[in-house]
């Protein structure tokens, strides 16, 4: 779970239940710091003259905020729209995407103002009417450490359980799903982790749970019935890549009851990296061995106007076949929804 070293309430935010929740959690811990903000001068309030600085001492800060501007945006191909209930993460994996995209904020921001959201998500239920709408609950987020004191995830998990046509899913590498496991769910959340080879975990997903409890945490989720997921990613071709990620499978496989109740699904990804993604982990981790040469690399042109470095094409052919031959030999109650 998070404990974080400071908390930010943004102005109104102790009205909402889940404001109050997080103030009355931590109040009486004198280690952590409380500051009642009158303005949304976030960074002010975050140590850091630079980003190697304000990168750490934000991902030991709690933003406490609401939800302004209910647009929401498109989450193609994982689901119809991202759900804004958290922003951010507590770890600190050095490949992340977060690193790029939410680099002046990366502090995690939990969003009180839920019924709103919730509502909003009903609106474009509503809209796509009679097709479901899929919600992508961590398309900014690792929304699971915050769980035990934020109840942002249950109150989603609830609210979908009861809709036709609404569907919610997200991701996470941590394990405070304990509060989940006993809510109604109807098989309406899925809940999918993201896994990776024990020497990737232990060279770039620095604060982060060890492939056992996330795999133990898949067996709660299993026993609690939920359809269950995985991404694995990123994919690293390592001397003995191959290796490594068999024994990961074998070792989903091993470790998951032979009935269960939705087929496993799983999502693939090869690394990848922009230019600018590659010059803000150099700042932040700079003595980082994540493998970045450009020369290794094939760069492909994005919808957006800037690029990808990725595998060349044998390679991910290469990453292609080995999965789905993998994947097929060891699971029959599965879907492989992407290999890229
Ligand atoms: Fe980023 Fe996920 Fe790692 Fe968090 S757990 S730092 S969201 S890659």
């Amino acid at each position: 779970m998070f404990i974080p070293r400071r908390i930010l309430f943004e102005k109104n935010t102790l009205n909402y239940e889940i404001g109050k929740n997080i103030y009355n959690y931590f109040k009486d811990d004198k280690s952590i710091e409380i500051i009642e903000l009158s303005n949304s001068r976030i960074k002010e309030n975050i140590p850091g003259e630079n980003l190697f600085d304000f990168y750490r001492e934000g991902k030991k800060t709690l933003v406490v905020g609401i939800k302004k501007g209910m647009k929401f945006q498109s989450c193609k191909p994982s689901a119809h729209y991202q759900l804004p209930l958290l922003s951010g993460c507590t770890g600190q994996c050095q490949y992340c995407y977060l690193n790029t995209n939410l680099s002046d904020k990366p502090y995690m921001r939990v969003n009180v103002n839920i019924d709103d959201i919730l509502m909003q998500a009903q609106k474009y239920i509503d809209e796509r009417l009679p097709d479901q709408t899929i919600f992508e609950g961590s398309a900014t987020s690792d929304p699971v450490p915050v769980e035990p004191y934020s109840n942002s995830l249950k109150k989603t998990i609830q609210f979908f359980s009861k809709s036709e046509n609404g569907r919610f899913r997200f991701v996470s590498k941590y394990t405070d799903i304990e509060t989940l496991l006993e809510i109604e769910h109807k098989g309406n959340t899925e809940i999918r982790f993201t896994l990776n080879t024990d020497k990737v975990i232990k060279d770039y997903e620095n604060k982060t749970p060890s492939l056992n409890k996330r795999i133990e945490a898949c067996q709660k989720i299993t026993k609690a019935k939920y359809p269950l997921g995985f991404i694995i990613a990123p994919i690293f071709m390592y001397d003995g890549w191959k290796n490594d990620y068999k024994k990961l499978l074998i070792e989903i496989k091993t470790n998951l009851p032979d009935e269960i109740s939705h087929p496993l699904s799983f999502e693939v990804i090869s690394h990848r990296y922009t230019t600018r993604a590659k010059n803000t982990i150099l700042e932040v981790f700079p003595t980082t061995e994540l493998p970045m040469n450009d020369e290794e690399r094939v760069y492909k042109y994005g919808q957006f106007g800037y690029g990808k470095f990725v595998y060349p094409k044998e390679e991910i052919t290469e990453i292609k076949n080995f999965f789905n031959k993998e994947i097929n030999s060891l699971f029959d109650n599965k879907i492989v929804k992407y290999i890229i």
